[in-house]
């Protein structure tokens, strides 16, 4: 017997996505609710450490995930300037153990196209153009709003619903995303050969220029810079100021310039920062991935983070027959520690860049980080 027999999950990024997996494999009617149109086949490249590698082999998407991306060891600095030579070969830390690469990178497309197909495979219902306006709870169930109707009655509401989450909102939680004062310029291009795993330059015009392969034929760059107002651009725009400011960058740069100039699409987002202090459940609705925690990806852990939140937290719907204070006090014992220690890491690996600290032990914190990442969730 599970502790819930019909769940709501709002969002179909990866951390619903996954909760919907487990939950449906179980047995459980699960409902996953999400305000866009569809599943969505924009975005550009994603880096996944083998943390993550490991909860897609528990929940029975890896063999998939695997052959859709470009697995890696290491990972290269390189200097600006003419022949952006590699100054040092760093070798990764394998932290989904040894069964898995240390990193894969993989066209986010591709990545939610498998999840949402295993989602469904395995009987969770999806209703799009959703959007979650409202919840009203009593003791043992609660009842969803959905443009402002009643969407029905559920044990349980998992807030997968990101960075600007309403669930958060509806449960009376304050916190929110704070820029930390970066942006990030990112567009998707063609993988010259050279490139076999993620190279990262420090110094020159930007904070960080750096890709990571994602297939044979693709991978994705991206320059971390002062955050600015960038509002308003259109695409030409945008892949003009990409393509000015990677000029310090020799090696594949080129490649990717060249593909800018052909009209490579250029996105640019801040990095944001915050960490929902426990709980992260309000009875019985509970907030997971970037609705609870986000961090600039300076360590490449965010979507791993939300995916081991879903796993955890299902694994234990799963395991026990109750939606009880030690269900709760479990869940947050072995996610809470965890994901504060990615956000810290981030957060200070992103903030060393813009006090320009070149003393800071920064590969002694993201080893460090790493070797925690290597214990299971
Ligand atoms: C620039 C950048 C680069 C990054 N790179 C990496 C990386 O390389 N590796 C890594 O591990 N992480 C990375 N991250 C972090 C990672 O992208 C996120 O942590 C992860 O995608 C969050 O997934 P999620 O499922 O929690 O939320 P999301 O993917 O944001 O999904 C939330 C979903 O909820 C839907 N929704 C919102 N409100 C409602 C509502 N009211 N009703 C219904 N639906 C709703 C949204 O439409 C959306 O589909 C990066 C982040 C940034 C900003």
């Amino acid at each position: 017997m599970t502790a819930v027999q019909k769940v709501a999950i709002i969002g179909s990024g990866v951390a619903g996505l996954a909760a919907g997996i487990q939950l449906a494999k179980a047995g459980v009617e699960v409902h996953l609710y999400e305000s866009r149109a569809d599943i969505g086949a924009l975005g550009s490249g994603i880096s996944l450490q083998g943390n993550a590698l490991r909860v897609f082999d528990a929940l029975g998407v890896w063999e998939d995930v695997q052959k859709a991306g470009f697995t890696f060891e290491g990972l290269n600095l390189r200097a600006p300037g003419p022949g952006a030579p590699i100054v040092a070969a760093l070798p990764d830390v394998k932290t989904g153990g040894p069964d898995y690469p240390a990193a894969m990178g993989m066209p986010r497309p591709e990545l939610t196209r498998i999840l949402f197909e295993h989602a469904q495979r395995a009987g969770v219902q999806p209703h799009f153009g959703a959007k979650v306006t409202g919840l009203e709870q009593s003791d043992d169930s609660v009842e969803l709003l959905v443009d402002g109707e009643s969407a029905g009655s559920f044990d349980l509401v998992i807030g997968a619903d990101g960075l600007n989450s309403t669930v958060r909102s509806l449960m009376g939680i304050e916190t929110k995303p704070e820029p930390n004062g970066m942006g990030i310029w990112r567009t998707f291009v063609s993988r010259p050969a050279e490139v076999e795993r993620s190279e990262l330059y420090y110094g020159g015009p930007v904070y960080i220029a750096g890709y990571t392969p994602t297939g044979e034929n693709s991978m994705y760059a991206f320059l971390v810079e002062k955050a600015q107002d960038r509002t308003g651009l259109d695409d030409a725009e945008a892949s003009r100021i990409m393509l000015e400011e990677s000029r310090a960058y020799d090696g594949p740069w080129n490649s990717i310039r060249a593909d800018l100039e052909k009209g490579a699409h250029a996105n640019y987002t801040w990095f944001t920062k915050h960490l929902v202090p426990a709980p992260w459940n309000r009875g019985r609705v509970v907030i997971i991935g970037d609705a609870a925690h986000s961090c600039p990806p300076t360590i490449a852990q965010g979507a791993a983070q939300g995916l081991e939140d879903a796993y955890v937290l299902t694994e234990l719907l799963v395991q026990r027959d109750a939606v009880d204070e030690t269900l709760w006090d479990l869940f947050h014992a072995r996610r809470i520690p965890r994901a504060t220690a990615v956000v810290e890491a981030s957060s200070q690996l992103a903030q060393w860049q813009i006090d320009g600290n070149r003393d800071a032990d920064a590969g002694g914190l993201i080893f460090g980080i790493a070797h925690q990442m290597a214990q299971p969730a």
